[in-house]
C-alpha cells in the first residue's frame, strides 16, 4: 500500500503536496482512528498554510465525531506535555519541524504524549486511501464548540520549571542568546528564562513564517550570527531551536556551536547525579559521537545505540521501564522525569540548572569532552545503490567492531564511520569523526574512493 507517513508525521509542500483537501481526507481518517468521542488538542507552528491546514483537518476530525479542541500557536513539547496533563485522547500538530519554509506536516501524538507508532500510522493510511468506516454521527454530535479553560503555555513553563532548582537559577544572574528561528519558540523559551532571573538577548523571536532571520534548521552555519551575538555581549550561553522548538542547540560563551550528542553526554551525567533513582542507561542514535561514550561508560553509565529518528527512543525507552535520557546530535534532548519526548525548552532549564550547580562555564564542561573532528557528506544515489554502499564498508571494515542496526557504523580504535541511507530523500548519509582533521579527511577520501569503486562506476 502507498506511504503517507515519513520518520516524523505526513510532510508537504505548501499547496501542492499538502493542501485542504488532502488535510480534510487525512483528518477524517484521524478521526475515525482516534474515535467518536475522543478527545483532541490540535494545534501548530508559525508556518505559512497552518491556519488553513490545521482547519482542515479539525474540520475532518469532527465529521467522525471527536471532540477538538483548538491551542493555537504552540511549540511541539508544549501540546505533548498537555495532552497527558489534561488527560486528552490524543493531539495533531501541524508542523514541519526544521524543514525549509514552503513545507508544512501533519503529526499524530498519542494518549501518551508521545508520537503515535508505525502500526498505528498504517492503520490512519489505510482509513486515508480506502475511506473511513461509516460511522453514526447525529446532528446533536455538532451543537457544542469544544473550549479548553486551561493556558497550555503556562502549564508547560510551570512544568519545566518544578523540574530544576529554579532559586538556585535565579542568583546566578545569567545572561543567555535565544534564536528562536522566527518560530514558537519565541513564545515560551525567553519568557521561561525570564522567569528564571535570565537576562534574555533575543535573535530571530517575531514571528514569521518567511523565515527571515535564518533556515528552520540550527546548524553552525544558521547559527553563526547567534554565535556572534553570544561572544560580543558576553553571554553564558547560546541557544538556537528549530521550527517547533523540540530541539535546542546549545552555544557555549565562547561561540562554539554545539551538537546534540555533545550537549547531551553532558547533561545526562549531570541527571543521573540528581535523578538517582534513574536506571543508569542512556538512548542515543548511531549518529551520535563515539564521544558520548567514552564520556559516559567510564562515569557508570550504559550507552545504547539506536538506529536515527527520535520516536523509536521514546517508545523504546517506554518499553524497557526509563532511562536517565535520550539524545541525537542534531539537538534533540529528551528528560525522561519531565517528558518521554524532545523538549527544546527543557533542554535550555535543564542546562542552567547544570551550570549554576557545576559552578562553571560551559565552554570548560565541553572541554572535558574526548576531542573528535567530524566530517558529514551527502551523495545523491539510489536505494540500491545505497545499500550496496553499506555491505562494501561493512566489508571492508568487517575486522572492526560495528553496529548495523541503521546502515553500518565502524568503530575503530580512536575513529568510527557511519554509512547509512536516508528515511527521507534518495542519499547515502557518511559521517565520520577522527582524532585531527587531517585523519579525518584522509578516511572520508578512501572511504569515497571504495563506494565509488564498488558501487558506482560501470
Ligand atoms: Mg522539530
Amino acid at each position: 500500500m502507498k506511504k503517507l507517513f515519513g520518520t516524523d508525521g505526513v510532510r508537504g509542500r505548501i499547496p501542492e503536496e499538502l493542501n485542504p483537501e488532502k488535510a480534510l481526507r487525512l483528518g477524517r481518517a484521524i478521526g475515525a482512528y482516534f474515535g467518536k468521542g475522543s478527545r483532541v488538542l490540535i494545534g501548530r507552528d508559525v508556518r505559512a498554510g497552518g491556519h488553513m491546514i490545521t482547519h482542515a483537518v479539525a474540520s475532518g476530525l469532527i465529521a467522525e465525531g471527536v471532540k477538538v479542541y483548538e491551542v493555537g500557536l504552540a511549540p511541539t513539547p508544549a501540546i505533548q506535555y498537555n495532552v497527558r496533563l489534561l488527560g486528552m485522547d490524543g493531539a495533531v500538530i501541524v508542523t514541519a519541524s526544521h524543514n525549509p519554509p514552503e513545507y508544512n506536516g501533519i503529526k499524530v501524538i498519542a494518549n501518551d504524549g508521545i508520537e503515535i507508532p508505525r502500526s498505528d500510522e498504517k492503520i490512519i493510511e489505510e482509513y486515508y486511501f480506502k475511506g473511513t468506516p461509516p460511522s453514526k454521527i447525529m446532528w446533536r454530535s455538532f451543537v457544542e464548540e469544544e473550549f479548553l479553560r486551561t493556558d497550555i503555555l503556562e502549564n508547560y513553563i510551570n512544568a519545566i520549571i518544578d523540574q530544576v532548582d529554579a532559586d538556585l537559577i535565579r542568583k546566578k544572574n545569567y545572561k543567555v542568546v535565544v534564536d528562536c528561528a522566527n518560530s514558537v519558540g519565541a513564545l515560551t523559551t525567553p519568557w521561561l528564562l525570564r522567569r528564571l532571573n535570565v537576562k534574555v538577548i533575543s535573535l530571530n523571536c517575531h514571528l514569521d513564517p518567511t523565515f527571515p532571520g535564518r533556515e528552520p534548521e540550527p546548524t553552525p552555519q544558521s547559527l553563526s550570527l547567534a554565535a556572534t551575538l553570544v561572544k560580543e555581549v558576553r553571554a553564558d550561553l547560546g541557544v538556537g531551536h528549530d521550527g517547533d522548538a523540540d530541539r535546542a542547540i546549545l552555544i557555549t560563551d565562547k561561540g562554539e556551536v554545539l551538537w546534540g550528542d555533545r550537549s547531551g553526554a553532558l547533561l545526562s551525567e549531570f541527571v543521573a547525579e540528581k535523578w538517582r533513582d534513574l536506571p543508569r542507561r542512556v538512548y542515543t542514535a548511531v549518529s551520535s559521537s563515539l564521544a558520548v561514550e567514552e564520556y559516559l561508560k567510564p562515569r557508570g553509565i550504559e550507552v545504547i545505540w539506536t538506529p536515527v529518528g527520535s520516536v523509536g527512543i521514546s517508545r523504546k525507552i517506554k518499553e524497557v521501564g526509563g532511562a536517565i535520557s535520550g539524545f541525537e546530535e542534531n539537538g534533540g534532548y529528551m528528560h525522561v522525569p519531565h517528558q518521554l519526548v524532545r523538549d527544546g525548552a527543557m533542554k535550555v532549564a535543564l542546562t542552567l540548572y547544570m551550570l549554576a550547580e557545576r559552578e562553571k562555564r560551559i565552554s570548560d564542561l565541553v572541554s572535558s569532552l574526548p576531542r573528535y573532528y567530524t566530517i558529514k557528506e551527502k551523495i545523491p544515489m539510489s536505494r540500491e545503490k545505497a545499500t550496496c554502499a553499506v555491505n562494501a564498508i561493512s566489508e571492508h571494515f568487517s575486522e572492526y567492531r560495528q553496529i548495523t542496526i541503521d546502515g553500518v557504523k565502524v568503530i575503530g580504535d580512536g575513529f568510527w564511520i557511519l554509512v547509512r541511507p536516508s528515511g527521507t530523500e534518495p542519499v547515502l548519509r557518511v559521517m565520520l569523526e577522527a582524532r585531527t582533521l587531517e585523519e579525518a579527511k584522509k578516511i572520508r577520501d578512501n572511504v569515497l574512493t571504495l563506494i565509488n569503486k564498488k558501487c558506482l562506476e560501470g
